[in-house]
């Protein structure tokens, strides 16, 4: 029988009404009432994916894999539905790119150095149970690249979700626990509460029964968990530029900027979120992308009715417009366009509030600069020392090199659209918790087990 859009529909609508009766984790894997009864679950779990195999540990993962494309698309109009943020379609593909390219086992590696005093083996381990929170922006993503690497690493984890993603991430961490039992693992590989709260949050960060948080979200998060005294991997907040100067292929550079901007209406942290033109180039740049890239340049009036409508007085982002499309937002200020517009674009100073705040929309203000020399040191301002995500369109590579150690950033995208860092068009993996402040950088599994030296001495050298 072939699926089609409707019916998948209905079945979303099923199971979020299914989840609104009485408690949104009845009959739901790894859900829990309270914090400390899913700590203990996860605990007990970790005891016995302690003593699996690696091979059974992949076996859990690939029906991970396998479920994730089956639900891919029912996974991603929950998330829509729910939060209101992103774009069925490029949630989609997100979910793909999870299954595809987040690593599993084989990111583990030992080291080993032998020599006539014998053997040392440096084998990475498991640290228990991980707690790791997640944000409403990518969050069934985030669930589910955090799980894979997690127990590829020998680990389980209690999350505590953003409470307004919450119906799909307990949709997702059931659907981890169904695979784990599916391979023959144990359930609760992967916890949660019916209400994640900042309280059931501060009991995970002070258990001491969960030695690793992992954060993934804004500064005031990845703050708390830094300062919890555990050993903490913060994956925080991003204001990527995009550097185009006037050696880089100008159409090219339009298509890519407006392909990365708008991906899951411009929801990943990693996402192009301002341009730094040079003069020579700006004109050719913004034509571009209004005449071929199905941009919408925003006059002054405009501009001010979205300041006033994506924030409040004090600057605080508007909920309802974050990963709002730019045809949602467009009629938020009054203005109707057609569907192809996919992309809010102006010229304003460095200082203007669309340009240096973290929007996570599909708004891209350009700033226009004298020279590269200017460019680097505007792109550098607007990044607000994040060292997150920074991406350049030049062919000059001494220039690239300037900028990539100028930036400093976790991941740096040349000529390319931002996704090509998360493996989409790009090599490498993927992941959704990508840890700049702490310098893990894009994490996987190895970022989740910790370091153990195992020496035999006098022996075992048979060089
Ligand atoms: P958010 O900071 O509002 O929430 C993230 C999570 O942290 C949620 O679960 C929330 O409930 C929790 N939280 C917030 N403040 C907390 C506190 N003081 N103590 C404990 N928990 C707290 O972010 P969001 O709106 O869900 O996501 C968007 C933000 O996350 C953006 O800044 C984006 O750049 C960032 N982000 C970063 C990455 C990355 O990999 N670096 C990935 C996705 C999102």
């Amino acid at each position: 029988m072939e699926i089609n859009e409707s019916m998948v529909q209905d079945i979303v609508r099923e199971v979020l009404a299914k989840m609104n009766i009485s408690s949104p984790s009845a009959g739901m894997h790894g859900v829990f009432r309270t914090m400390e009864e899913a700590i203990d679950a996860a605990e007990a779990s970790q005891r016995i994916v302690r003593g699996l195999s690696m091979d059974q540990r992949e076996k859990i993962i690939s029906v991970i894999r396998r479920k994730i494309r089956e639900n891919a698309e029912i996974i991603a109009r929950m998330g829509v539905d729910e939060t209101g943020m992103g774009n069925v379609g490029d949630k989609i593909l997100k979910h793909h790119l999870v299954a595809d390219k987040v690593p599993g086992t084989e990111d583990i590696r030992t080291e080993a150095y032998s020599g006539d005093r014998g053997l040392t083996l440096v084998e990475m381990g498991p640290f228990g149970v991980i707690g790791a929170i997640t944000p409403c922006t990518n969050p069934s993503e985030t669930v589910l690249c955090n799980t894979i690497g997690m127990v590829a690493g020998g680990n389980t984890v209690v999350f505590n979700p953003h409470p307004q993603a919450i119906k799909t991430s307990i949709f997702t961490v059931n659907m981890v626990n169904e695979a784990s039992l599916e391979a023959g693992g144990p359930d609760n590989i992967a916890c949660t509460v019916e209400k994640p709260t900042l309280e059931t949050s501060g009991i995970m960060m002070k258990s001491p029964k969960i030695p690793l948080l992992v954060a993934t979200g804004g500064p005031g998060v990845v703050t708390a968990v830094l300062s919890s005294g555990k050993k903490g991997i913060g994956a925080g907040a991003g204001n990527p530029p995009a550097l185009v100067d006037e050696t880089a292929d100008i159409r090219k550079a339009a298509q890519d900027i407006v392909n990365g901007c708008t991906f899951d209406n411009n929801l990943p942290c990693i996402a192009e979120k301002e341009i730094v033109a040079v003069d020579s180039i700006a004109d050719e740049l913004m034509n571009c992308m209004i005449s071929e890239q199905g941009c919408y340049l925003a006059s002054k009036e405009i501009q001010e009715k979205l300041v006033h409508t994506v924030m409040d007085e004090k600057g605080r982002l508007n909920r309802r417009c974050v990963g709002r499309s730019a045809k949602k937002l467009l009629a938020m200020v009054g203005v109707e366009v057609p569907d192809n517009i996919r992309c809010i674009v102006f010229e304003g100073p460095k200082e203007h509030p669309l340009i240096t705040e973290e929007l996570m929309m599909p708004i891209l203000g350009m700033v226009r600069v004298r020279d590269f020399d200017e460019a680097l040191e505007t792109a550098v301002w607007l990044e607000h020392g994040n060292r997150h995500s920074a991406h350049i369109h030049s062919k000059n590579v001494d220039r690239i090199t300037r900028y990539a150690r100028a930036m400093d950033t976790a991941i740096l995208v040349k000529n390319g659209p931002s996704y090509s860092a998360l493996g989409f068009g790009g090599e490498s993996i993927c992941t959704f918790t990508i840890a700049s402040r702490t310098g893990e950088g894009l994490t996987s599994a190895k970022s989740f087990t910790k370091a153990r030296r195992c020496v035999m001495s006098d022996s075992l050298c048979i060089r």
